[in-house]
């Protein structure tokens, strides 16, 4: 997986693309939230959850249904009823967005994205980001070195290109509704 810190920027740097006047500073939170909570299954490690059954790592939560689920449960929660569709949509990819770039990793089992209607594991064909170790000790290493150097340049250096084109793009939008 990439680290937590990486699917989190992902997610905020969706969050320009989909904002609205009176959006409150929560999604923006509920976004970052979506995005690491997959990551929630590795708590099936110490279980003695199978690694590749539905419920091990990268199963039900890094796929595509658990991600509408959760948008779907988070959207009402969060906005007045006017913009709920586009929470959940980003919601649903905040929370989705974690699943592609584990299955961008370089290592690991791959990920479930259509669990629970199937259970096959799927990569994408290009993965340039150096898989992160579990645990902290083997994270202060060269491993982990690796690791940071391939985030910052396939995860934080485009997400930040695109959250400021889109934050550029929807600035005119955004100030004729307030
Ligand atoms: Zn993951």
């Amino acid at each position: 997986m990439p680290t937590v810190m990486s699917h989190a920027v992902a997610a905020l740097a969706l969050g320009p693309a989909f904002r609205r006047a009176g959006w409150r500073t929560r999604v923006w939170w509920a976004g970052a939230l979506c995005a690491v909570l997959p990551d929630a299954d590795v708590v099936g490690f110490y279980a003695g959850v199978p690694l590749g059954s539905v419920l091990g790592h990268r199963g039900l939560t890094h796929s595509l249904p658990f991600a509408a689920v959760l948008a779907s449960v988070l959207a009402p929660l969060l906005t007045p009823r006017g913009t709920r569709l586009r929470l959940w949509l980003y919601l649903f990819l905040a929370t989705a967005s974690h699943g592609v770039l584990d299955a961008m990793t370089d290592g690991g089992i791959g990920v479930a994205f259509f669990a629970p209607f199937d259970t096959s594991r799927y990569y994408l064909p290009w993965h340039p980001i150096v898989v992160s170790p579990l645990g902290i000790r083997p994270f202060l290493s060269a491993w982990g070195l690796a690791v940071l150097a391939s985030e910052a340049l396939w995860v934080w250096l485009p997400a930040t290109l695109f959250a400021a084109v889109a934050w550029r793009l929807t600035r005119r939008r955004l100030a004729s509704q307030s």
